[in-house]
């Protein structure tokens, strides 16, 4: 399934990557796709509920193959999370979102970039300590970083969320639960955490207009986070009327295809000053 446009043409879908040779030979193209520079980050905006203005990108991993180019990251985030690549991956991601933050910088641009956590690099005792030195050897204030750790995620290892959770938020880097409403937190449990926002699965967002139970889930969710002293964000927005509902319940941030699709570093920032100039 080819789809025409925009920065993201997946060329290589998940079921390909059942496929047993493919999946051999996907695996073994992924372990020397970093030395070859075929990974890059694609940065989706995030946009304030208040003013409508861009409050931080998502850091999302792209591999450009160079046969089957764009494989979605459903297939090689799982290929690396079962061959035990997602920390060396998860490890570049950290050190190219510092270093891209720091080239901004530069160009007089500060922005919130936020990067996905796996499950492994949760468990991953030298972790903090590598987001700190990263963040220090390009001169980023930790509060610009903002990791993002799936739900399900922080719910299979308790122990070692709380710790990472806590090594973070110690040396001041901001957390988010994503795709939240897709698994079963404990309230008490949530409480617990240092985190300073709750993702609302895109599911849920995809569903606002039309089912009335949707509606009941995100506006609970909203006021949970809230009650909790929780930003909230909700995740693939692509309609009008999505986004409608969602300012009306005061979710704080919005990101989805309405706004923009995840793009190059450079793509971004035109992308930014053509927004300014509307
Ligand atoms: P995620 O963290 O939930 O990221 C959001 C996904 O939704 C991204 O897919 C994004 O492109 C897509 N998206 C954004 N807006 C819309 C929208 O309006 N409609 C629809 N249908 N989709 C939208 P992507 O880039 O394919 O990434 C898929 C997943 O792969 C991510 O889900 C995340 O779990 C994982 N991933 C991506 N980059 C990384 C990474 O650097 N590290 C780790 N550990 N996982 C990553
Ligand atoms: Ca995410
Ligand atoms: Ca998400
Ligand atoms: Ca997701």
């Amino acid at each position: 399934a080819k789809r025409a446009g925009g920065s993201c043409h997946v060329l290589f879908e998940p079921h390909m990557g059942s496929d047993a040779s493919a999946q051999l030979e996907l695996q073994n193209d992924l372990r020397h796709a970093l030395e070859r520079g075929e990974m890059s980050l694609h940065y989706q905006p995030k946009i304030d509920g208040q003013d409508g203005q861009v409050c931080g990108v998502e850091a999302l991993l792209r591999w450009s193959h160079p046969q089957h180019g764009m494989v979605s990251p459903a297939v090689f985030i799982a290929l690396a999370e079962r061959f035990g690549l997602i920390v060396q991956l998860g490890n570049w991601v950290i050190e190219e979102a510092c270093r891209q933050m720091a080239e901004w910088k530069h160009s007089g641009i500060v922005i919130r970039v936020a990067i996905n956590i796996s499950a492994h690099q949760l468990r991953d005792n030298s972790l903090v300590t590598r987001i700190e030195q990263a963040l220090a050897r390009h001169g980023v204030p930790a509060s610009q970083l903002l990791c993002e750790i799936t739900e399900t995620v922080a719910m299979e290892d308790m122990q070692a969320t709380q710790r990472t959770f806590d090594g973070l938020a110690r040396i001041g880097v901001f957390l988010s639960i994503d795709d939240f409403g897709s698994g079963y937190s404990s309230l008490n449990y949530l409480r617990q955490l240092p985190a300073r926002q709750l993702k609302i699965d895109r599911s849920f967002v995809h569903d606002l207009e039309f089912s009335e139970d949707a509606r009941s889930v995100v506006n609970a969710v909203v006021k949970l986070a809230h009650a909790l002293n929780l930003g909230v964000v909700a995740e693939g927005v692509e309609t009008a009327g999505q986004r409608d509902i969602l300012l009306e319940m005061q979710c704080d941030e919005l990101q989805g295809y309405f706004f923009a699709r995840p793009m190059p570093a450079d793509a971004l920032l035109a992308w930014s000053l053509g927004e300014q100039g509307k």
